[in-house]
Formats: C-alpha cells, structure tokens, sequence
C-alpha cells in the first residue's frame, strides 16, 4: 500500500519499510491472529506457522540478501516484529529470540557455517533458532554463565545448562554462550557455538510455563565440518 502522507511515521521510516510490515502485517493478521488467544490458553507452540513465517523471512529478518536473506535494516525489523506482535505476542518473542542468535550467526559465521546455518535459517528451512545465554544462575548478569567450552581435536565440548531458552522445544540450532578461558582472551572470554538439536550429549528438559532448560555436554561445530570429539555422556 503506498502511503501518502508517509511523513507521519517519523524521519527514519521509508516506503519500504512499509510495504515489508505490511506483509509481515497481513500474515500476522491472516494466520497467527485466529488461535493465538487459544494457543497461548493451552501453551500450544505453533511450529507449522512459524515456519511459515520463517519461510517468509521473519526468523532471520537482518540476514542478507546474499545469504539468501530480506536484509532488512533495524527500522524495517522493528516495524515487522511490531505487526507480529500486534497479532500474536507470544510468536512475537519467538521470533525476537530468533532474529537476534540469527544475526549473531550472520555476522560471526565462517564461510562453512554460512552454508550450513546462516543461508538455510535466513531461507527458513531451520524454523526459529534459539538463543541460549540464561543459566539458573546468570540472566542479568550474562558475565556470571559457568558453561564452559574446551577444545576436543578439531571441535568442542561444552559442559553446562541453560534455562529460559524460547523456542528451545522446537529449535533445530541454538547459539550457545560459553566461557572459553585460555582461547586467546583472558579467563572471563566468552564464545557463541552453533549448536543442533539432536547433537549427542544434548538433552532438553521439561519447560515449566514457557520456555525450556536445555543440558548439553555436545560435541559442537565451529568452523570445522565434523567436530571429531567424543561427546561426554555424563550430562543430565
Ligand atoms: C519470557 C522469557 C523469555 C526468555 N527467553 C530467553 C531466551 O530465549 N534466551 C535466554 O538466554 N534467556 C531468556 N530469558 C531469560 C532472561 O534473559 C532473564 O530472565 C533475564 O536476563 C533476567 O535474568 P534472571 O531471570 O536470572 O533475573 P536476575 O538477573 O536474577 O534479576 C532479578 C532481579 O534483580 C534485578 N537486578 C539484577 N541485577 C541487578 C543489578 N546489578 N542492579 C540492580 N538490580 C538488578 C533485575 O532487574 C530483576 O528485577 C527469557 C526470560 C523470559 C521471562
């Protein structure tokens, strides 16, 4: 819809921009408004629309156009995330918590993990990816996260859990935050690992009213095709 009076919506705000919240709007409006009230009644995740919506864009809105995603600015991501909301704040959040592990990946990725995670997440192939930082004894303080992440060969091990984790049910890939000491940094350094779901050592727990605790011990990818460590089957 062309806006004539496009002034109104402030300095920043192009047609654009528009037009990209107007899809994103119609979806939201079209789909995810009709059971969002019941869903969030019953803690229902809708997997089937948010792949949808992923398919359209919405779980990696920043991605480039060159790795196959919308490249949209933080104006256009702002507008797009308030006509999710508008219709459905609980897929709003799911798709917050995907947008950000997704630009993480988009910017940090080695060219084998673009392939791998940034090009199919931005063409929604992944549905929504989570981002996993929280541990029962860090949130505000992200500084205080005691999983740690050591070499193994040519990957990892990370030892730790995570909770709060939106999406985390459903998530094909996480960005897992880890304390990575004697990696270049001082003591306190800290790394995000592309990790998939199903990778052995990994295990979901239960979700209480929300989102879910995640515990892994994997054997993650970073840069490496194939992490050749034996993933530690202690983890609970
Ligand atoms: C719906 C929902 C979805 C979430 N999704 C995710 C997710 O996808 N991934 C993820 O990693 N995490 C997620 N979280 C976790 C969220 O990021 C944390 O809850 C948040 O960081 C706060 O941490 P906390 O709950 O441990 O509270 P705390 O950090 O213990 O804070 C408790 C209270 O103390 C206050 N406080 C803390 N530090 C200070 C200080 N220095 N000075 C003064 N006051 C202070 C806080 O403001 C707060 O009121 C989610 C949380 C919710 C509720």
């Amino acid at each position: 819809m062309a806006y004539p009076d496009l002034a109104k919506f402030g300095p920043f705000v192009q047609q654009q921009h528009l037009d990209i919240r107007d899809m994103i709007m119609r979806f939201a409006q079209e789909q995810l408004a009709p059971g969002a009230h019941e869903r969030d009644l019953l803690a229902a995740f809708p997997a089937e629309l948010i792949g949808e919506l992923a398919a359209l864009g919405g779980m990696s809105m920043k991605t480039a156009a060159e790795d196959d995603g919308p490249g949209l600015d933080n104006v256009g991501y702002a507008l797009s995330i308030e006509a999710i909301s508008r219709f459905d704040p609980s897929v709003a959040v799911v798709a917050v918590a995907s947008n950000l592990a997704a630009a993480i990946l988009a910017r940090h990725a080695t060219p084998d993990q673009r392939e791998r995670f940034v090009k199919p997440i931005a063409r929604g192939e992944k549905g929504a990816v989570s981002f996993a930082l929280t541990e029962p004894g860090a949130g505000s303080d992200a500084a205080g996260i005691k999983t740690r992440a050591v070499r193994d060969g040519d990957g990892w091990v990370l030892d730790g859990s995570k909770q709060w984790i939106t999406g985390g049910s459903h998530a094909k890939v996480f960005t897992v935050f880890a304390k990575t000491p004697g990696e270049g940094g001082d003591d306190k350094a800290v790394s995000c690992f592309a990790v998939e779901a199903g990778t052995a050592g990994f295990s979901l727990g239960r979700g209480q009213d929300g989102p879910e605790v995640i515990r892994h011990r994997p054997a993650v990818l970073r840069g490496m095709p194939g992490a050749a460590c034996e993933p530690d089957r202690q983890a609970g």
